[in-house]
């Protein structure tokens, strides 16, 4: 009776956590997306104590207390630009938690398991840890070049596809140690030497991954972190974790693929760690003149523009601007200006960044544009305002076949007749790779911190309009 509601309960949140999933897929929908899956996970919580009897009741209430309120605060005080770093140490967390799940399953096994069984038991235990152990050690270096404590170029070792692979052979040939011990021995030891070697195979696959493509390695430790959740089901024989599993693992797998063609890579190239791809950490210096320009001149180039596109980058979410350019939107559209977003796949630090803070600051969502759409109008375009943004307007990764970011697609905003880059220097973006964009003739360069530079456009607009009939706002 008890296991039939529990698996009736189980169905609900499975049902819930895709629905979840869905509504996640559109910033419209992700409030409601999130809703559907804060309910899937205290369905699952509540159905999984029922059916086990309410066992370990104790522990699992003051878990839940603990870890719900380091949540809670952690979530109120990570700023929008730290969710990657904080999404990276989560996926690290599931990964640890695969491995000490399987370690401890197997060192309270039940020894009169024996045959198929066993060998099939002990196959869920050494791939969960695996599979556990790489997005652990992996995520936990993907963290550290977020933050900026590591660096983000590529650590290319040499025969480093190599050592890889002699270090993923030494795992199997252990984890075939590991399921033939004999039932009256301990494998514990070829466990936990895998364990060691995995973790060294995470560190090294993420530290092979340099310049633009970490976008996708965040999001393959996300799919890894579901299959080390799935591993751990079969492992508990727990149906919901399987579902869970594999659906945050096939998700996080589609969302790389995405990525990975957007960005013009290939897939097993960045699960290989890099695999054929350039280890080039420069390029030449970008020749021309840089010209400086005024908030009073970019005003009056908006003023006169019948087409402007906007194109946010990780220095808007920095600054926290996209309040500031949502009114300045509202304005320039109330006059007539025809104003739209140009959102490149891998912008700011995490899939999807400049949708929500465009979305959280009312930019109607039918003027924000995907890079495909949009990129043959920027011939159309008297002014581009590139507020933040470096590495996904960098003409280099079209014309320069040595740049580390080389065949990346990028919004060519150069075809524009004017572009406007607000940042506070020269410096370089996420890739650390020098931006021909800033030496074009076409471009001038808004200095200053994005904020401070759109608060004062913004009155600059106001005050041309005041005093005369104007029909800005
Ligand atoms: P970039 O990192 O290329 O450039 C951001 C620019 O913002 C910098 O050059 C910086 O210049 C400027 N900036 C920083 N702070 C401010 C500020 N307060 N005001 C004004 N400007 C500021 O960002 P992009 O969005 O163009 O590209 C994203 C990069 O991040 C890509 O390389 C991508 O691969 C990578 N990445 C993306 C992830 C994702 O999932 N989207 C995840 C991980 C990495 P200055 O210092 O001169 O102001």
């Amino acid at each position: 009776m008890l296991n039939g509601i529990g698996s009736m309960a189980w169905l609900g949140a499975a049902t819930l956590f895709i629905l979840s999933l869905r509504g996640l897929s559109h910033p419209a929908s992700a409030r409601r997306g999130n809703i559907y899956g804060v309910a899937g996970m205290v369905i699952a919580v509540l159905a999984t104590l029922l059916v086990t009897g309410g066992a370990g009741l104790q522990i699992v209430l003051v878990a839940a207390v603990v870890g719900g309120a380091i949540g809670t605060v952690l979530a109120k005080r990570v700023a929008m630009t730290q969710m990657p770093q904080l999404v990276a140490v989560l996926h690290s967390f599931v990964g640890l938690a695969a491995t000490l799940i399987s370690v401890s399953n197997y060192v309270s096994r039940d020894t009169s398991m024996a045959g198929v069984e066993r060998v099939i038991h002990d196959t869920e235990i050494y791939v969960g840890a695996f599979i556990g152990t790489v997005t652990f050690s992996g995520s936990i270096i993907a963290f550290l070049k977020l933050q900026g404590t590591l660096s983000g170029k590529p650590l290319a070792l040499p025969a480093r596809h190599l050592l890889n692979a002699v270090v993923f052979g030494a795992c199997v040939v252990l984890g075939y140690r590991f399921v033939s011990t004999p039932a009256g021995e301990n494998g514990l030891y070829a466990l936990l030497v895998m364990c060691v070697l995995a973790a060294a195979l995470g560190v090294h696959l993420v530290m092979a991954i340099g310049g633009a493509d970490m976008p996708v390695v965040v999001s393959m430790l996300n799919s890894y972190s579901g299959w080390a959740a799935a591993a751990t089901g079969f492992m508990l024989d727990n149906d919901l974790l399987v579902t869970t599993g594999a659906l945050v693992g096939s998700s996080g797998a589609i969302l790389s693929y995405i990525m990975c063609r957007a960005m013009n890579r290939s897939f097993v190239s960045v699960i290989l760690g890099g695999f054929g791809a350039s280890t080039s950490t420069g390029s030449a210096a970008p020749q021309g003149e840089v010209v400086p320009t005024t908030v009073d001149e970019v005003g009056s180039l908006l003023r006169d523009a019948s087409e402007v596109v906007i194109v946010p980058g990780y220095g808007m979410a920095v600054a926290q601007a996209q309040g500031t350019i949502s009114e300045i939107t509202r304005r320039l559209r109330a006059a007539g200006v025809r104003v739209r977003f140009a959102i490149h796949p891998v912008a700011g630090r995490l899939p999807g960044h400049m949708n929500v803070l465009l979305a959280e600051a009312k930019v109607p969502y039918d003027i924000v544009l995907e890079m495909d759409e949009i990129n043959d109008e920027f011939t159309e375009t008297d002014v581009v305002l590139v507020i933040g943004a470096n590495d996904i307007v960098n003409p280099g990764a079209q014309e320069d076949a040595s740049s580390p970011i080389a065949g990346m697609p990028v919004l060519e905003v150069w075809k524009a007749r004017t572009v406007v880059v607000s940042k506070r220097s020269m410096a370089t973006g996420y890739a650390g790779v020098d931006n021909p964009l800033f030496y074009k003739d076409n471009t001038r360069m808004l200095f200053g911190d994005a904020k401070g530079s759109v608060d004062a456009l913004l009155r600059q607009l106001e005050a041309a309009c005041a005093g005369r009939h104007c029909q800005l706002g």
